[in-house]
């Protein structure tokens, strides 16, 4: 058994669901301590244990510590299934976050999965739903496997109710490499908003064409009425020869929608500063899908805290070679299979 502690490096709910993860695939036990220690409220959240549950549905493993607020847990394995599974996480927790806990997993089943996951859609420091469609499904595809998304009701905390239906068709991941974007960038913006007005999400993407100086009618607005609870989210696409990368932001009470939007401009200018085809969020996920696939070599920005944490989790079960080379004003992150 593989024992873990769950407050190294970052800390967060990343390390367990990488561990969750890579036990299933591996077919090795795991056990994981303080997890979540550090945090406001230690141990797993409503997310972290949907995650658990439903890793544990997948791959029919025997578990211990599955309940809220736990902060240890042992996962023990046994063959992963494919199946149509449907995920409440029964708050405004992170559907995309449990999906990217199941996604490795079902890699690895015989035939397709289908998943319709109800909870949040757009979270704060999590991959929203558009993230996902634009950057790490069309990843998946290169390296051989096919994610097919459907959005089909949003969901923000903290009244949740959003619903996200993923199909997976597993295939053998092949390694990637993305160092250049290859060309010009095109820009394009969305903003959403629940149940409050579309005043904030004009607000929002004027602010986004006036500092990154592209024609106001490269955003797009959707407007959802729903009773349930206000929401709000802004994002912009970059899309570019080898590939799209998405920067956004959630709009939370109390922040006006001109900071919410400075925000992803802030981090757009940084983006666009360098030939970075693969930013910071999406270099801490792409590091697991490379060492599944055996390889990868991209070129990203300053390592996260996240990304290396999530190499150290990763290197406890898989026999790869994790760099982050430091390039000038980038950095190439090299997984290969260890020599
Ligand atoms: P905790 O509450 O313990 O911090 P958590 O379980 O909510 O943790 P993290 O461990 O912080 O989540 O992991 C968050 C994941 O979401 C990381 O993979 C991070 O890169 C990703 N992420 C955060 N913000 C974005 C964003 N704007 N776009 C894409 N991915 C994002």
């Amino acid at each position: 058994m593989i024992t873990l502690d769950g407050s190294a490096g970052e800390g967060g709910g990343q390390i367990l669901r990488t561990a969750l993860a890579l036990s299933a695939v591996t077919n090795t036990p795991v056990r994981v301590e303080q997890i979540r220690a550090g945090r406001a409220r230690p141990g797993l959240m409503r997310q972290h244990l949907r995650a658990v549950e439903s890793a544990a549905a997948v791959c029919g493993a025997d578990v211990v510590g599955a309940e809220l607020s736990s902060t240890t847990l042992e996962f023990r394995p046994g063959p992963v299934e494919h199946g149509d599974w449907k995920i409440d996480i029964g708050s405004a927790g992170s559907t995309t976050l449990v999906l990217q806990t199941l996604v490795p997993i079902l890699l690895h089943a015989a035939a397709p999965s289908s998943l319709v996951l109800s909870g949040g859609t757009h979270n704060p420091a999590a991959p929203p739903v558009p993230f996902l469609d634009a950057v790490y499904a069309p990843l998946l595809g290169r390296m051989g496997a096919t994610l097919d998304l459907e959005l089909e009701r949003p969901g923000f905390y903290p009244a949740g109710g959003g619903r996200l239906h993923a199909r997976l068709t597993p295939g053998r991941l092949e390694p990637l490499e993305l160092l250049s974007r290859g060309g010009d960038v095109t820009l394009s913006f969305e903003a959403i908003v629940s149940g409050i007005s579309a005043s904030i999400a004009n607000r929002e993407l004027f602010v986004l064409a006036r500092e990154l100086g592209t024609d106001r009618g490269a955003g797009r607005i959707m407007e959802v009425k729903d009773p349930r609870g206000p929401g709000n989210a802004v994002w912009a696409r970059l899309d570019f020869p080898n590939g799209a990368e998405v920067v956004s932001a959630v709009g939370e009470k109390g922040v006006r929608a001109e900071v919410v939007a400075r925000g992803v401009v802030n981090e757009v200018r940084a983006l666009l500063a360098h030939d970075v085809p693969v930013g910071e969020h999406t270099a801490d996920q792409l590091l697991l899908l490379c060492a599944l696939a055996g390889g990868g070599r991209y070129r990203t920005v300053a390592p996260s805290l996240h990304t290396t944490t999530n190499a150290d989790v990763i290197r406890r079960f898989l026999p790869v070679d994790i760099r982050f080379v430091d390039d000038g004003p980038t950095w190439v992150v090299e997984v290969g299979a260890q020599g």
